[in-house]
């Protein structure tokens, strides 16, 4: 019975391997018909084909498999470039469609689809020249509401995902939010928090995501609310309901999501040290090799090493502010003193260089010369609205408002943008 049972499991086993190894060469094949001879489509006389980049493909190489001479290649290669700004084609994602007038006739248009949101086309005129065109796809946008709950031993980010907000807009939300709060003493379970965000559709399909238009979190400290809007100079930015900016010069916590292990004190017994010191700046838990970005913009006045910081760089900002990021594994290629830096750019990577008792990033801010606690203090935002803009702001905050009212009634409902 015993040996019956076994064979016919084998048979089985072998069955399916058999019928495994059957439909994998079938997708192999299938994969190698659709590389190798692209779908034809025929619309009256003409006939067209389409290819989607393979790695390793260049622009050329497709052109010149589709006939096109050496003097064609050069002279799209050029247009594209300067029409479109188009340098160079992303496997996977970029796809070219190749029409011509019948079965033989040479390529007379070439459509380029660089983005679901846009095409360019090149059509070749009777000189022999090619000319470029964009063409923008029209898209339906929706504003979606979600909200969630922070649960026992949650973080906000499981939470989020529970509440079924994407990985990217939750990313946007957090970097957002983390102007205001401090997610390591601000998040408690029980705190409610809501998102309205844009959906991108094409023909009744989803195609991506858009911009987080509203947000709000329930705070340890109180609400913190924010709202995207465009001012009249054409900018966007984020404000809280009073119409103030939301997005400050610095940024409290540079690496996302990292767990607070020290805290700045003006007394604490120092780890490697063994003797009580204040401790200038907040440190993070980081593997080696996170990345660091710079809290704000600014310029690099310290590229360095000491025994106590280890690697280190410091930047001014704007105003009163400087930065310090300590005991860094290396520095990122291009910052050097003097560099100007942007709010969010890669400085360097976290270590345990100096003083240190494992990976960490020990961060400073140091106003007017004197070191502050980067999760108190209060910081400049960025931009703020005229008077006139302001006005605007409140009119369009109370629409919104209405509408993410009636969205808490309907969750499944959207709003057409
Ligand atoms: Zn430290």
């Amino acid at each position: 019975m015993k040996k019956a049972k076994d064979i016919i499991t084998t048979t089985n086993l072998t069955r399916i391997v058999m019928a495994l190894a059957i439909l994998l060469s079938l997708i192999a094949i299938f994969l190698v018909i659709t590389r190798h001879t692209p779908s034809q489509m025929r619309t009256q006389n003409t006939c067209s084909s389409v290819v989607v980049v393979a790695s390793g493909d260049t622009l050329s190489e497709l052109l010149l498999a589709q006939g096109l001479t050496h003097n064609d290649v050069n002279e799209i290669s050029k247009v594209l470039k300067k029409d479109a700004g188009i340098s160079g084609l992303r496997a996977e994602r970029d796809k070219l469609e190749f029409v011509r007038n019948g079965d033989n006739s040479p390529v007379s248009k070439i459509v380029v689809v660089p983005s679901p949101w846009r095409q360019v086309e090149l059509t070749c005129d009777d000189s022999g020249a090619w000319n470029c065109q964009t063409v923008d796809i029209e898209r339906d946008t929706r504003a979606v509401w979600r909200s969630g709950e922070i649960l026992d031993g949650d973080s906000f980010y499981l939470a989020g995902q529970r509440a079924g907000i994407p990985a990217g807009i939750l990313i946007e939300v957090y970097d957002l939010l983390a102007f205001e709060m401090d997610f390591e003493r601000d998040v408690r379970s029980g705190q409610k928090f809501w998102v309205l965000y844009e959906e991108n559709f094409s023909d009744g399909k989803k195609i991506d995501n858009g911009n987080v238009l509203a947000v709000s979190f329930q705070a340890l400290r109180g609400n913190v609310q924010m709202y995207r809007f465009k001012k009249s100079d054409g900018t966007t930015g984020y404000y809280d309901e009073n119409g103030n900016g939301a997005i400050k010069s610095l940024k409290r916590t540079p690496i996302n999501n990292a767990k607070i292990t020290s805290n700045f004190s003006k007394k604490r017994k120092h780890p490697v040290l063994g003797f009580t010191r204040a401790h200038k700046g907040v440190d993070f838990r980081a593997p080696t090799g996170t990345p660091i970005p710079a809290a704000g913009a600014g310029r690099v006045i310290a590229r360095s090493y000491n025994r106590g910081h280890g690697n280190f760089v410091k930047i001014r900002h704007n105003g009163s502010f400087e930065t310090l990021y300590a005991h860094m594994s290396r520095f990122a290629k291009g910052v050097n003193v003097g560099t100007n830096v942007r709010q969010g750019q890669i400085i360097g990577y976290a270590g345990s260089t100096g003083y240190s008792t494992g990976p960490h990033l020990h961060y400073e801010i140091i106003k007017d010369g004197v070191h502050v606690n980067p999760m108190t203090v209060k910081l400049p935002a960025i931009s703020n609205l005229s008077k006139e803009d302001k006005k605007k702001f409140i009119e369009y905050r109370k629409v919104l408002d209405d509408g993410i009212e009636k969205l808490k009634q309907h969750p499944s409902l959207y709003i057409q943008l």
